[in-house]
């Protein structure tokens, strides 16, 4: 065979891959991003996910708080529910991580009845360095006059403010009609037994 014509091929083979490998990337690239936007659902949600700088609202105590509770991130303790982890960071007004900061949680099990008596679905907590915190727990039922909530208390340090407060499930029946209700307390959901909260607490 001439050898102009050999080396045309060979050319010609070089120039087809590089166009197939081209196309591989760009497939590649495409279906990372598709996947990026599937794996994060909080974009379709108005319910932020980060830290906003204004402070959440302080709601009632309610009734049932019980005070002296465990130390722990796993609250269920054999509650009846639907598991719930619900994970977030608490951060001061200028958006600042709180490491530390102590939050006790309480809440009614999935059919809508507290434990008076003993620790069931209650249990005190502190962020780490990262200001973070992890529940778990169940999703709370709805018990006549409420809509499903989960209670807490949080404070930044042992000298800061103390605030009660409440916080909501997304799209819950009894919202609307619940006058304690605030949306600003809703958590977002993030699948069906994961969720997030973003405190913004004061430290003075
Ligand atoms: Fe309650």
């Amino acid at each position: 065979m001439n050898n102009k014509i050999l080396i045309g091929i060979v050319i010609f083979l070089i120039l087809v891959g590089g166009v197939y490998l081209f196309l591989q990337q760009n497939q590649l690239t495409q279906n990372t991003t598709k996947q990026t936007e599937q794996n994060n659902p909080s974009q379709q949600t108005s319910i932020s996910t980060e830290c906003t700088g204004e402070v959440i609202p302080s709601l009632t105590e309610g009734p049932y708080y019980t005070e002296n509770t465990p130390q722990r991130t796993d609250i269920k303790d054999g509650a009846p529910g639907e598991p719930l982890t619900l994970t977030g960071f608490v951060y001061d007004e200028n958006c600042k991580p709180i490491a530390n900061a102590w939050i006790d949680f309480w809440q009614a099990d999935g059919e809508g009845n507290y434990d008076n008596s003993g620790y069931r679905l209650r249990g005190h907590q502190y962020t780490d360095a990262s200001g973070k915190y992890i529940l778990q727990t169940v999703i709370p039922g709805e018990y006549p006059g409420r809509t499903p909530h989960i209670h807490l208390k949080i404070r930044a340090s042992d000298n800061s403010p103390l605030t009660t407060s409440q916080l909501f499930l997304p799209e819950a029946s009894g919202n609307e009609s619940d006058s304690i209700f605030d949306e600003r307390l809703i958590i977002a959901m993030q699948g069906k037994n994961t969720a997030t909260y973003i405190f913004v607490i004061p430290t003075k």
